[in-house]
C-alpha cells in the first residue's frame, strides 16, 4: 500500500501516520521530521531549511523532491508520505519519481478538522526530540511529564508551534490543499478523514477508509 496524507498541520496526522505505518508495515517518510533531524545534526540541508522552518514557510520545492526522491528509492514498495506533496511541483515531480519505481499511489487520505481546533491541539502539542512521538498536554499527555512514553527522550514544543507561526502555516496550507485535492480527486484517490475525535476514533475511520485496499498491506 503506498499512501499519502494530507490535512492541516495539527489534524493528528503524524500520529495516525505513525499508526498505520506500524499496522500495514509501512514505511514512513515523514518530511517535517526528517527536516527537523537534519537540523538537529546541523548538517547542510538542515542549515539550508531552518529559516524556512522556524518562519513556519514551505522550504523550496527542489530541496524537498530531491530529499523525497532519495527516501523513496530506499523505502521499498509499502509507504506513507506524510508532509508531501505540498505544492502542486511537488505532486508532479511525486508522480515521476513513482512512475520511475512503478509504484503509482494507493489512495491519498485527507485529514479534516477546522481550524480553531488545529490552533488549539497544537498549542499545547509537545514532541520527542528523539524519536519525533507527539503528544498533547490536555488530550495525551505522556505518562511522566516532559518524558516520551516509548523512548525516554525529552518532550518539547516545536518554535513553530507558537500561535503566530501556526497561523501562518494554516493559511499556507489552506492555499494549496485544495489543488492537490482536485489533482488527486481527478483520479479517484481521495479519502476524507473526518479528523475531530479521539485518536483511536481517527485511526479507526482511516482504517476503515482504506478496508478496500488492506489485503494488500506492505505490498
Ligand atoms: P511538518 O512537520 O510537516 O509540519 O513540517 C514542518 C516544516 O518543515 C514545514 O513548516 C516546512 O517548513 C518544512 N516542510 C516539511 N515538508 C515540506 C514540504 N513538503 N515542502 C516544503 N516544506 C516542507
Amino acid at each position: 500500500m503506498r499512501l499519502v496524507l494530507l490535512g492541516p498541520p495539527g489534524a493528528g496526522k503524524g500520529t495516525q501516520a505513525h499508526r498505520l505505518a506500524d499496522r500495514y508495515q509501512l514505511t514512513l517518510i515523514a518530511t517535517g521530521d526528517i527536516f527537523r533531524s537534519h537540523v538537529a545534526h546541523n548538517t547542510e540541508l538542515g542549515q539550508e531549511a531552518r529559516q524556512y522552518m522556524d518562519a513556519g514557510e514551505l522550504v523550496p520545492d527542489d530541496v524537498v523532491v530531491r530529499m523525497v526522491t532519495g527516501a523513496l528509492a530506499e523505502a521499498g514498495r509499502g509507504f506513507i508520505l506524510d508532509g508531501f506533496p505540498r505544492t502542486r511541483p511537488q505532486a508532479e515531480a511525486l508522480d515521476r519519481v513513482l512512475e520511475d519505481l512503478a509504484a503509482p499511489i494507493s489512495a491519498v487520505l485527507v485529514f479534516e478538522v477546522d481550524d480553531e481546533t488545529t490552533v488549539k491541539r497544537l498549542a499545547g502539542r509537545r514532541t520527542c526530540k528523539r524519536c519525533q512521538r507527539t503528544y498533547n498536554v490536555e488530550f495525551n499527555p505522556p505518562r511522566q511529564e516532559g518524558v516520551c512514553d516509548v523512548c525516554g527522550g525529552d518532550l518539547g514544543q516545536r518554535t513553530d508551534d507558537e500561535e503566530a507561526t501556526v497561523r501562518h502555516r494554516l493559511e499556507l496550507y489552506h492555499d494549496v490543499s485544495q489543488a492537490l485535492t482536485t489533482f488527486y480527486g481527478q483520479r479517484g484517490l481521495v479519502r476524507v478523514v473526518d479528523a475531530d475525535g479521539t485518536q483511536d476514533e481517527v485511526t479507526e475511520r482511516a482504517v476503515a477508509a482504506l478496508s478496500d485496499l488492506a489485503p494488500a498491506a506492505g505490498s
